[in-house]
């Protein structure tokens, strides 16, 4: 079977779970291959854990490139493997650094590209993947009519499944082109402990009705009770109530995860522009006509300082 080459996202020697997820669609297309860059003194267990999740061979090329230069090493090292392996296809996560390796990787190949897929099946001419497009309002089906097909898939499209396989490691030697924007410093962002914001199961967002910055506090227990990212509307984050890194939309992150809980926000197209493919939302907003009320799965008319304490502690007593 060919083999699907996924590049392996990982940081501080964990996989990230959008790389479980492009394992778990990869085997509805053929024989998943990880690719893994730059793990150092980690290579071995990062190996292991594509392997738990499908991944029969497990390219592995370290280098001092893939930490002092951003992202052209990765497109050497992922362009030169899809070629050597003659692979079918190349999945990578839909992050900004993502899709930046994945369009290059599709010019050197020569290949279409696929963008932000929600989903991804086995198709007569190759992969076919569905997109969400226009704030959500249609999907589309498509598939890369030339080369090696190059699709970005964004996180939480699936769940990860476990599914053992060989896990085989071919180490790789890259012919690195240079040329590359080199790092020369880096600074550690300040951990708010939370999961990242579009890679996360559960979003809680804040809108203008929080009131002030210190209106976000009921959002964040919220979200802690929950395991949550917290997210913010644009309205909130321009009048400086929350980072702007924060801010879910059509210029902000678009996330798409199992839940997304909307308090305070009133729906404008720009917002659901970044959050209309989660799975489930639910809205909490004292205005029974708030336009966010026509896209929700559940949605609560009322004052979000009244409902959302109340909905923290019902969370924290059945988590006991
Ligand atoms: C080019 C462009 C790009 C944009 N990009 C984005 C983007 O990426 N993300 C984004 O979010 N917006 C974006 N916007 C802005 C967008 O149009 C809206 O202005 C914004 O989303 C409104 O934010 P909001 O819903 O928090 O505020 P509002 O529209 O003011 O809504 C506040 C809501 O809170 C409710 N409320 C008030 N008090 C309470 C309370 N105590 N309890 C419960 N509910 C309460 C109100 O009923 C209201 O529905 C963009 C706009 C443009 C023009």
């Amino acid at each position: 079977m060919a083999e699907i080459l996924v590049l392996v996202d990982h940081a501080d020697g964990v996989v990230r779970k959008p790389a479980l997820e492009l394992l778990t669609l990869a085997r509805r297309i053929g024989e998943p291959a990880a690719v893994v860059l730059g793990a150092g003194a980690a290579a071995a267990d990062i190996a292991a854990k594509a392997g738990e999740f499908g991944a029969a061979k497990v390219y592995v090329a370290d280098g001092a490139e893939f930490a002092d230069q951003l992202v052209v090493p990765k497109v050497d090292a992922l362009a030169q493997i899809a070629k050597a392996a003659d692979a079918a296809a190349v999945l990578v996560t839909s992050s900004g650094e993502g899709k930046e390796v994945a369009a290059r990787v599709a010019l050197r190949l020569g290949s279409g590209i696929i963008t932000d897929a929600v989903d991804l099946e086995a198709g007569d001419g190759g992969p076919v993947a569905t997109q969400s497009v226009f704030a959500a309002s249609f999907q589309v089906k498509s598939r890369v009519s030339h080369g090696v097909p190059v699709i970005t898939v964004k996180p939480n499209a699936v769940a990860p499944e476990a599914a053992p396989a060989a896990g085989a490691v071919e180490n790789v030697t890259v012919a690195f082109t240079g040329n590359a924007a080199t790092v020369v410093a880096r600074t550690p962002r300040v951990s708010s402990g939370r999961p990242e914001l579009t890679e996360a199961a559960i979003v809680v967002s804040g809108g203008r009705g929080v009131g002030a910055a210190e209106g976000f506090g009921v959002v964040e227990e919220l979200a802690d009770a929950l395991g949550a990212a917290v997210g913010a509307s644009r309205a909130a984050v321009d009048a400086g109530w929350y980072p702007h890194t924060n801010q879910v939309g059509q210029t902000g992150k678009q996330v798409s995860p199992q839940l997304y809980v909307a308090a305070g926000i009133s729906g404008a197209i720009q917002h659901r522009a970044g959050m209309q493919t989660s799975k489930t939302i639910v809205a909490i907003n004292k205005d029974p006509e708030a336009p966010i009320f026509e896209l929700v799965d559940y949605g609560v008319v009322g004052d979000l300082f009244t409902v959302l304490p109340q909905l923290t502690a019902e969370v924290k007593a059945r988590k006991g």
